[in-house]
């Protein structure tokens, strides 16, 4: 009791020191706001900062508020000796126009005035009704966002550097033509569900074409996900394949003597449908959302107070689906498909460093699925960027490290993975058979993988696995 104040007086000073704090912080808060806003200030148009500069002096320290545009206004006022202040000209004035405003807008909230999403009804197999993805924050399109996040996954960083350091013009509109799809895929029926693909936009690929009235009509940001482009590949393995009597080119799909093969490739970015997502992992929305929003420094302030917006596209690497023969038998029930799902390992797969079997086992897929497609069947190997186990390479070269100077024994490496990381793996395979759904396939002949993770997860789905293939180590 006695460290206590016993006495009116005592509890007076303290109440008093407590207030004084308090407005301190108030004021601090308010200037570290208005520093804040004065760097989007500064990178306004001449004449908008030329407006600005014409408003009364701000009183930022005399009245603190936190209205965003009343601490524009002082924050750019010459007058005010914040840091960030600056009477000088935006270095390359020209490579701004006004798309983005002087507020910086940290976040909105449902029912706010202005802010009105573009419908978007997840599952509905009408793509109309279904509505487009829109993440833009561009002028014309913020007010319309009916998703979190940014394209690109986690390349919008780079984004954000190009427009940071002047180099993306934010007016810029991208020019579609051509870049149509190079092979048909779908619709299928699982495209109209709202469980069965939720971790990208089965629309991915057209949103520029079937949402072209409101791109055009309305000035709406919209984005493709998915791109579907046709090329050769050539791997030195493969020509070993045709030079020891395993691969036989027949000029169509492994084209010469040197192993060449003909691919249609799909380019996927994540969309996650939030609802979806948290069903897989058998968690509530909520939750989900709150360690989003946790785990990525608190990034995405939306995800907490906009609960009306279920579209996420988070910040991580997607998929490659690398198919053999003609696309269109990947959903004919009466061919057989062989299937490959491989997790990055950029070290072996691209470098061929010799810690791993991941490149022999990458080689194995492929070329089996060149042989079903041969076949008259389909083959297809799908690439996930999950590097490490999704942990990263840093994660795993500490593990290898950890690995060689202890018992080095494949064993080891899951218990040293779990020792340093917290987890054996982090790829959680939940959200994998969404592009299988997708391509419109309803079961695998030869699954060229004997992960019982990845089984497990597709066979979850619904999706029948006949045969599980060994890979011949060579
Ligand atoms: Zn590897």
């Amino acid at each position: 009791m006695s460290s206590q104040p016993t006495n009116g007086v005592g509890s007076d000073a303290v109440l008093s020191e407590i207030l004084s704090t308090l407005k301190r912080m108030q004021v601090d808060h308010a200037s570290l706001a208005a520093n804040v806003e004065s760097l989007s200030s500064r990178v306004e148009t001449q004449s908008t900062l030329s407006a600005l500069r014409s408003q009364p002096r701000g009183s930022v320290r005399d009245s603190p508020s936190l209205d965003p545009m009343e601490l524009g206004k002082a924050a750019s006022s010459p007058s005010t000796d914040s840091p960030f202040s600056s009477s000088k000209p935006p270095p390359s004035p020209t490579a701004r126009r006004s798309s983005v405003t002087s507020r910086i807008i940290l976040t909105t909230y449902p029912g706010q005035s202005g802010i009105d999403p573009i419908p978007l009804d997840w599952g509905n197999s009408d793509p109309a009704k279904r509505g487009p993805v829109i993440v833009s924050r561009l002028q014309h399109t913020i007010r319309r966002r009916n998703a979190i996040g940014a394209h690109g996954g986690s390349y919008s960083i780079y984004n954000a550097l190009a427009v940071a350091s002047n180099n993306l013009d934010l007016e810029h509109k991208p020019d579609f033509t051509n870049t149509e799809p190079a092979a048909n895929i779908g619709p299928f029926p699982a495209w109209g569900s709202k469980s069965k693909i939720v971790a990208m936009d089965p629309y991915g690929h057209l949103a520029p074409w079937l949402y072209k009235d409101l791109m055009l009509g309305q000035n709406i940001d919209i984005r493709p996900t998915i791109a579907v482009t046709k090329a050769h590949m050539k791997i030195p393995e493969l020509e070993q394949s045709v030079q020891a009597g395993r691969l036989k080119p027949d000029g169509k799909i492994c084209i010469n003597a040197q192993g060449e093969l003909a691919v249609t490739k799909f380019a996927v970015e994540p969309v996650w449908y939030l609802p979806g997502v948290a069903d897989r992992f058998g968690i509530d929305e909520a939750s989900l959302r709150r360690a989003l929003f946790e785990y990525t420094g608190g990034s995405f302030p939306e995800l907490i107070t906009r609960p009306d917006i279920k579209i996420f596209l988070p910040p991580i690497g997607g998929l490659t689906v690398y198919c053999f023969g003609d696309p269109a038998k990947m959903s004919d029930p009466n061919v057989k498909l062989a299937l490959r799902v491989h997790d990055e390992c950029n070290g072996s797969d691209v470098f061929g460093s010799d810690i791993c079997t991941c490149r022999p086992y990458l080689i194995f897929g492929i070329e089996e699925a060149v042989k079903e497609a041969q076949n008259g069947g389909s083959g297809v190997v799908i690439y996930f960027r999950k590097e490490g186990r999704a942990l990263g390479e840093v994660t795993k070269y500490l593990v290898y490290n950890a690995r060689k100077r202890g018992l080095d024994k494949a064993s080891e490496y899951f218990q040293r993975t779990e020792n340093i990381a917290g987890v054996k793996d982090m790829r959680f395979q939940a959200l994998m058979p969404d592009i299988l759904h997708w391509l419109g396939i309803t079961k695998i002949d030869r699954m060229l993988s004997m992960s019982n993770m990845k089984h497990d997860a597709i066979v979850q789905q619904g999706i029948p696995i006949h045969e599980r293939v060994l890979s011949q180590m060579r």
